[in-house]
């Protein structure tokens, strides 16, 4: 049995996860409660214990991910969504309660692209790519069965790609990254741009809002698909030209609007897409997301598993 925590900035959730990918029991810790790492990882590590005894599984890896996190060092730095900006280590906090089980700590898009690999759709898949689309994008690149992980563990973050020289201002501080036009703060810039440009009164300010007008209907919110689907058919079609992936699995908040997103994504991707890929590479949903566990801690307990 593995361990799978992912520590998010308002919960942690905790699960153990047999060997077939099956969520056998889970807890959740209120990240926001605590003041420092250690008294974090001591709740924490009390939890899997008290799951561990409940149900008489002995635990053979445990995975943390937690954004910011290095792969490397298991180190955090500057995790914008938690209480403490200071660097701490994950694998030494986790490894004075658990000794003799391994630890293994990566980023959360890492983990999940893990969590494909082994248990969701990508089981027998040597290179793909894993996207998520949330309220940034972030990545997983799989290549000749290797997760890449490159200088410092930094590979992967094909959110901040630039696609629109001089366009929206980003978070990194650069201009014209694809997360500003494609993960949920971006998709609801692009629908209040739309309905300035034909002066409509806008009926949502916010993703979740903008999902629903666009499942029922609403012009407007449909042409906001739409064009992110033309920003991310394109852009998925040059990463290709990378690592020449078999598939990219689409995972996240942003995509469970299904075909309303894919359509136009697959369009753009296939049109943009460099003759000698074409019909060689599919896009797809994570399978990871008609889990019924948890993909979080699926991503984190297929981390342990990768690692021991
Ligand atoms: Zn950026």
């Amino acid at each position: 049995m593995f361990c799978g925590v992912d520590i998010g900035g308002t919960n942690a959730k905790v699960g153990l996860v047999d060997e077939a990918g099956h969520l056998v029991d889970h807890d959740t810790v209120k990240t926001g409660l605590y003041k420092s790492p250690a008294d974090l990882v001591l709740t924490l590590a009390y939890t899997i214990l008290r799951l561990a005894k409940v149900n008489r599984a002995k635990i053979e890896g445990i995975g943390v991910c937690c954004p910011n996190a290095c792969a490397i060092d298991g180190t955090v730095a500057n995790a914008a969504n938690l209480n403490f900006k200071e660097r701490f280590s994950l694998t030494e906090l986790f490894g004075t309660y658990f000794p003799d089980t391994p630890v293994a700590v990566d980023n959360d898009a890492n983990a999940a692209t893990l969590g494909e690999q082994c248990y969701g759709k990508a089981k027998d898949l040597q290179d793909f790519l894993f996207v998520t689309l949330g309220t940034g994008v972030g990545g997983g690149v799989v290549c000749n069965g290797k997760l890449v992980y490159g200088l410092n563990a930094m590979a992967g973050e094909i959110g901040h790609i630039i696609v629109e020289p001089e366009g929206r201002a980003c978070g990194c501080g650069r201009k014209g990254c694809i997360e500003r036009y494609v993960a949920a703060p971006g998709a609801v810039d692009t629908y209040l741009e739309i309905c300035r440009e034909n002066q409509i009164e806008p009926r949502a300010d916010n993703y979740r809002a903008l999902a629903d007008l666009a499942c029922a209907g609403n012009p407007q919110a449909l042409q906001t698909y739409r064009n992110m689907g033309r920003y991310l058919g394109r852009f998925l079609a040059n990463l290709a030209c990378v690592t020449a992936p078999t598939h990219i699995f689409l995972f996240g908040g942003v995509t469970k609007v299904g075909d309303i997103l894919l359509e136009p994504t697959r369009r753009a991707f296939y049109e943009n897409l460099l003759f000698c890929y074409q019909d060689r590479i599919k896009i797809e949903l994570s399978g990871l997301m008609d889990s019924k566990a948890d993909a979080a801690i699926l991503g984190a307990a297929a981390l342990a598993k990768a690692r021991k």
